[in-house]
């Protein structure tokens, strides 16, 4: 079972070829990645539009590089996988109006997926750290901060999640506010390796809430007032000191959190998926933290925690392998979900 899998949510077009067999963890055969950063950056943030028009220049060459490293053809492809949603509409469509006519131009299905199914089951492409079901998962990317219990594939349960701004939100808000470049959380992170962690004081939202939410408007306010006190010619370490404090700040409640998580389920795996959890100060610490609980970290291979087509197919893959519905119900017709609550894929 060759699956084709075409992500464009957001601001990266993402196409991937898996490689799966009726049992086994399903094989990467290649994949295919552009980045739209550098165009939005001037912007600061992501552009609707422009990502759109982006989207339809790249994905057909990215599928064809694709196919050609996995050394093979459309001949070989029986199922074609699309992000359906969430993400932005106008950039969704273009991934689905793609993947839906080459089903139909092939004579293959066509399998719409949840983007945020794609980044939890993620990890299951790290090639000899697969997880097992049930675990934890902890969700930090650009648009959600969201704590679910994973019973198995198609098996979700929402455990907490933000209240207001994500954790990948926080990080490009609070460098933007710190002059640093779009998408922030590398940026930042990369200026708070010269900083002191404890220089500032910021608050740590609903830290001790006693449930799983999370809160992190608060903390862009807390950043923009310390800033505004240091006033316009704050100096180089003082910057760098508040990057370290942010970020401790968000790693701080994002680790708390994530215990209380397992704690509460009394489950000794957790699964970190989604942009955020490629930041180094956050993977330490929790590995630690999970250590004294005898517990076990999973993340994804650092290159495929933001934005790619591997994770939809991969989640085409694994849906096909549990026997959940396989394929679209009434193509050639098809629709995205811009808003789209993971819970509405999930069985009991
Ligand atoms: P969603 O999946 O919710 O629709 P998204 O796909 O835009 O959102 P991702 O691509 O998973 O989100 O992640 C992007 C986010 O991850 C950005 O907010 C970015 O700043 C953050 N990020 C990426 N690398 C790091 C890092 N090393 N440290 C902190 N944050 C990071
Ligand atoms: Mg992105
Ligand atoms: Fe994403």
């Amino acid at each position: 079972m060759n699956i084709l899998g075409f992500e464009s949510s957001c601001d990266e077009t993402g196409v991937a070829l898996v490689q799966a067999e009726a049992v086994g963890v399903p094989r990467l055969r290649a994949q295919a990645l552009h980045s739209q950063v550098a165009m939005h950056e001037a912007y600061g943030g992501v552009v609707p539009e422009l990502a759109s028009r982006d989207h339809i220049r790249r994905v057909l060459p990215l599928a064809r590089q694709v196919l050609a490293d996995a050394g093979a053809t459309l001949a070989d492809v029986d199922l074609i996988a699309y992000t359906r949603g969430p993400g932005l509409a106008g950039a969704l469509l273009v991934g689905a109006g793609v993947a839906v006519s080459l089903g139909l131009a092939l004579g293959r299905p066509t399998l719409g997926i949840h983007h945020l199914e794609g980044h939890l089951l993620s990890p299951f492409l790290a090639d000899d750290d697969a997880p097992s079901f049930p675990f934890v998962a902890l969700l930090v990317s650009g648009g959600h901060t969201q704590l679910m219990r994973v019973d198995g594939v198609g098996r979700y349960a929402l455990l907490g999640e933000t209240v207001d701004d994500a954790a990948g939100e926080a990080f490009d808000k609070s460098a933007k506010l710190l002059g640093l470049g779009y998408p922030g959380g590398p940026a930042l992170a990369r200026l708070a390796a010269f900083g002191n962690p404890k220089a500032f004081d910021l608050p740590r939202p609903l830290l001790h809430s006693g449930d799983l939410d999370f809160s992190f408007a608060g903390l862009k306010t807390a950043v923009m007032t310390r800033l505004q006190k240091l006033g316009p010619n704050v100096c180089e370490q003082a910057r760098a000191d508040l990057a370290a404090s942010t970020q401790l700040a968000i790693v701080d409640v994002l680790t708390a959190k994530a215990v209380r998580a397992l704690k509460d389920t009394g489950l000794t795996r957790l699964v970190v998926a989604g942009g955020v959890g490629a930041n180094a100060l956050l993977r330490e610490t929790l590995d630690a933290r999970a250590a004294r609980l005898g517990a076990r970290v999973h993340y994804p291979p650092p290159a495929l925690c933001t934005d790619n087509g591997a994770m939809i197919a991969l989640a085409a893959a694994l849906r096909w392998q549990h026997g959940l519905p396989a394929a679209d119900p009434a193509p050639p017709r098809f629709d995205v979900l811009p808003r789209w609550p993971l819970e509405a894929v999930s069985h009991s």
